[in-house]
């Protein structure tokens, strides 16, 4: 038997919930990704670089036309200056920007702050550095954080804090005030920042995303990780990119050259094009979610589950205690997928420890008009 480096971690949730959905024939409104296509432009430059025979590796820092256009769509929505060549870096996805970013700085013994409930993959990457994850909760019901309890957490050997805004999976957003909190409280400190915005662009309500780029004694330590997938409705081409000071890049690049050297060359060509022609998509994308986040949220009003409509991401928080509230959220979710044909998240999943009688779970409202209503009329059926 082999001795696990892993020994608590099993198939993610995303995964899991995903099968059972395909298994029972559910609408998969668990694992979050669009059922509709990317831009057809971006498509046909995708199928075009490839005839065209951009088929071999892009240099190990990414094709410089997108990071270029990177750059220029920082300064543009951000205001911040970065240099296309020493701080961006196009990656396989956002998931291994954030494994890189964990495996240059960390070391045996060194303490990771993680936010609960958050992305799996930050722990195990943690684990797999040497690393210790310190778990600090997010309150229960806004998911805000609780600096108080952050400075709590922090030790000597604290090295690095991962931060996700807008936050997968309850859409919570870190404020401008909240960075400046961070940045108050790390001052002294050795500590970077993993900042996960690969939501950036999916935030609702006129509110502006606070981004670490644009907080430069923040940026000064940080890898900022974000994704194409997320932003251009193309998930499956695991493509995204990570943002960091000369200095930072240069360790993060040492990693990256010997996990994956490069992301898919033709998909860089077509995002490089795209993302030249239409400057304007990023702009459009908040009222483009917001529309399904409001469809989806009036047509749960004739539910018995209770919910906020979600402040960012394509995901939507829903409480269920007034429906079942004896059932814990990983036997609601596969009662919901076997009787009521409808897959979620159990937000449990996403926690070291759960809430104790926490009754929440995660759907993802990156769908069709049509997915929406049928998922929707079966939810009122609940
Ligand atoms: N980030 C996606 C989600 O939260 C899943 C990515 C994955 O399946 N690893 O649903």
């Amino acid at each position: 038997m082999i001795s696990s480096k892993l020994p608590n971690v099993g198939t993610t949730i995303f995964t899991t919930m995903s099968q059972l959905a395909t298994e029972f024939g559910a609408i998969n409104l668990s694992q979050g990704f669009p059922d509709f296509n990317g831009p057809q432009a971006l498509l046909e430059a995708a199928a075009d670089h490839l005839l065209a025979g951009h088929n071999q590796y892009t240099p190990m820092t990414g094709l410089p036309a997108l990071r270029e256009q990177v750059a220029a769509k920082i300064a543009r929505v951000y205001g911040a200056t970065v240099d296309p060549e020493s701080e961006v870096t196009i990656t396989p996805g956002g998931t291994e920007a954030i494994f890189c970013a964990i495996q240059a700085v960390i070391r045996q013994g060194d303490e990771v702050i993680i936010f609960d409930p958050c992305y799996d993959s930050y722990g195990p990457s943690v684990q797999l550095a040497g690393g210790h994850c310190v778990h600090v909760k997010l309150d229960p019901v806004d998911f805000s954080i609780d600096w108080q309890r952050f400075a709590d957490a922090l030790t000597p050997r604290t090295r690095m804090v991962v931060i996700n805004s807008p936050h997968n999976p309850s859409g919570a957003l870190i404020t401008r005030a909240d960075l400046d909190q961070l940045a108050a409280l790390i001052a002294d400190r050795d500590i970077y920042i993993v900042a996960d915005e690969v939501y950036e662009h999916l935030i609702y309500d006129g509110v502006q995303h606070a981004s670490v780029l644009a907080h430069e004694q923040l940026y000064a330590r940080s890898f900022v990780v974000s994704s194409f997938g997320k932003t251009y409705h193309v998930t499956g081409w695991k493509t995204g990119y990570v943002v960091a000071p000369t200095h930072l890049t240069r360790e993060w690049r040492k990693v990256h050259q010997y996990v994956n050297f490069c992301g898919v060359t033709p998909l860089q060509w077509a995002l490089a094009d795209f993302m030249a022609a239409h400057p304007e998509h990023t702009d459009e994308l908040p009222a483009f979610y917001q529309a399904k986040r409001d469809l989806f949220c009036d047509l749960l009003g004739g539910s018995r589950f209770t919910f906020t409509p979600s402040p960012g991401t394509y995901f939507q928080l829903l409480d269920y205690a007034q429906i079942q509230p004896d059932m814990n959220d990983v036997e609601m979710s596969q009662w919901m997928i076997r009787e009521h044909g409808v897959a979620a998240i159990p937000v449990s999943a996403l926690y070291e420890t759960p809430e104790p009688g926490q009754r929440l779970i995660r759907l993802c409202f990156a769908k069709r008009e049509e997915t929406l209503r049928e998922a929707a009329r079966k939810l009122c059926l609940i």
